[in-house]
């Protein structure tokens, strides 16, 4: 479960990333606010702020996973694009402008990584298409492989857009 904003984080709670749960596990004399190894070590100098070092934390994977799976889904696709910007909205997973700049949301990294590139994919097809035509789906289903599986993700999970942390 994710864990619910604005409170104190507990050990033995657990946070998603990439679509499983990890537990949070609170330790003494850690530098970085949260360390992860299959485990969300957590400093007991950092628990006091709360929701934020798990944020920072997250919006730091989201750069290093997302933004080279973009550039090589748009490379399979044979698009080009402008910037690439990891995004904060309560909103959406992700947009493509009318500049061709695209902006995925931090939060798609607690999403399973066919999820991420069903998103990536979606918003790479506009570039090429951008009204919801059946062309456009048809261009999206040939990049992905889990495509109804990603989409009844994206529904079913769809509150953790709402989600500060
Ligand atoms: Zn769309």
């Amino acid at each position: 479960m994710p864990h619910p904003p604005g409170k104190e984080l507990v050990a033995g709670e657990s946070m998603p990333y990439l679509g499983r749960n990890y537990r949070i596990e609170i330790v003494d004399d850690q530098r970085e606010p949260v360390y992860f190894r299959n485990i969300f070590f957590v400093s007991r100098q950092a628990i006091g702020q709360g929701k934020h070092i798990f944020q920072g934390w997250y919006k730091g994977k989201a750069q290093e996973k997302i933004i080279p799976r973009v550039r090589q889904l748009a490379r399979d696709l044979g698009v080009e694009y402008r910037q690439i910007k990891i995004s904060d909205s309560k909103y959406r997973w992700g947009s493509c402008t009318i500049n061709d700049n695209l902006n995925f949301n931090w939060r798609l990294i607690k999403a399973p990584m066919f999820v991420v590139d069903y998103v990536i994919a979606h918003e790479l097809a506009h570039l090429l298409e951008p009204n919801h035509t059946s062309r456009f789906w048809n261009i999206v289903k040939t990049q992905v492989t889990h495509f109804d599986k990603a989409k009844g993700w994206l529904k079913e999970h769809g509150e953790i857009l709402e989600l500060d942390l």
